[in-house]
């Protein structure tokens, strides 16, 4: 099985690596196409620590093709999605309706293994680590039950992935932390996957305006396609808050996000939101980075400042949701891949990433008898 090894600190190499059968709980799932994620490039680049050598990617959808003993919720042949926080529902977090803040999912990250402890990855060098449970930029995995979310068999499947991670990151940091109702106003930060999925979940509950900053032209072209309703480029201005305000009648906006991870920009995102509104930081920062703000503005401006980990998401609800929203024709899925790589092809995925020239690239390892939105929609026409 080929996959995508990060095997040290910025070293990126496709290997055949064994996958031994799905343990007790576990799945096998064949994967139809991986998105590349900034997580997967701050893992790689080592912004994130995780154990290394480890199979990345963690955005990813496919076929079960088998199934370990006692697994229920999906059978062979089912298409899915992969979450990449397998809430266990029964630790503290899971109980009091968190299941984003799950403490076993954290721990599973960390230690770069299944849920339960298992490894079923192994190369030349010997065993090689789980990325977020999923490590799906492979041509297969072996996950735990809890870490699939089965789908509709007629979707394509590249779009499907990108509700592993961005969409529902997205989506979910507008409807389920911010709560954003219809009329009001909206920052984004950031024009990313994420970014570009904050704008279209904030068109859909009607918010007006919405505001899209980034230092890409072509990504605010995209925003504009997804819903924003004015741009700010941030390549022009070192200051993207007063333009801000200016869009706003000079208080700022009711809710701003951050999709970056930057300090900076996370300052910005504080300072562009009005008295009593909320600043949702959903960008990942390194976890040495700090911010500074004004003290006596917190009381003062009594902002809400909060975080959105995987848009506070049950993902086994959220993800069919989102994807029956994309076949109504109202959420645009395939405009959020701007290019398709084969595995092969994985380091010109990240270069790419890096550079900015992304919304997503999507890796499809294998193409044979497996939908994408290549083939054609299998949404509504609009
Ligand atoms: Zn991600
Ligand atoms: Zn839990």
């Amino acid at each position: 099985m080929r996959a995508a090894v990060a095997l040290d600190v910025g070293r990126l190499e496709v290997q055949d690596l064994e996958l031994a059968p799905p343990g007790p709980g576990e799945v096998l799932v064949r994967i139809a196409a991986s998105g590349v994620c900034h997580s997967d490039l701050h893992a790689l680049d080592g912004t994130l620590p995780v154990p290394l050598p480890t199979v990345l990617g963690h955005e990813g959808a496919g076929v079960v093709e088998a199934c370990g003993e006692g697994v229920r919720r999906v059978a062979p042949g089912d298409h899915v999605v992969l979450s990449w926080v397998p809430s266990c529902g029964s630790c503290y977090y899971c109980r009091i309706g968190r299941p984003d803040m799950c403490d076993e999912a954290f721990a599973i990250q960390i230690q770069g293994s299944l849920p339960g402890g298992g490894m079923r990855l192994s190369g030349p060098q010997g065993p090689v680590y789980h990325f977020l449970g999923t490590s799906c930029l492979a041509e297969a995995a072996v996950v735990a039950e809890r870490s699939v979310v089965r789908i509709a068999g007629d979707l394509p499947l590249d779009a499907a992935a990108l509700v592993g991670c961005a969409v529902t990151t997205g989506y979910g940091a507008v409807v389920h932390t911010a709560g954003v109702g219809k009329g009001a106003s909206v920052a984004v930060l950031g024009l990313g996957g994420v970014g570009l999925s904050i704008v279209q979940a904030a068109r859909l509950r009607g918010a007006e305006p919405i505001i899209a900053v980034d230092r890409v032209a072509k990504k605010l072209e995209l925003a504009r396609r997804f819903g924003a309703t004015d741009v700010v480029d941030a390549s022009a201005t070192r200051d993207v808050v007063s333009p801000v305000l200016d869009l706003t009648g000079g208080r700022g906006a009711d809710f701003a996000f951050e999709a970056v991870g930057r300090p900076a920009t996370i300052e910005a995102c504080y300072a562009m939101t009005r008295k009593a509104g909320m600043a949702v930081v959903v960008g990942i920062a390194a976890p040495h980075e700090e911010i500074r703000l004004n003290a006596f503005a917190i009381p003062a401006a009594s902002r809400v400042l909060t975080g959105s980990w995987y848009g506070r998401s049950r993902p086994e609800e959220d993800i069919p949701a989102i994807l029956e929203l994309y076949r109504a024709g109202r959420l645009d899925l395939d405009g959020l891949i701007t290019r398709r790589y084969r595995l092969d092809e994985v380091r010109e995925a990240f270069v790419d990433l890096e550079r900015g020239e992304l919304a997503r690239g999507v890796v499809v390892p294998k193409e044979a008898g497996v939908r994408t939105s290549a083939d054609g929609p299998a949404r509504a026409q609009v």
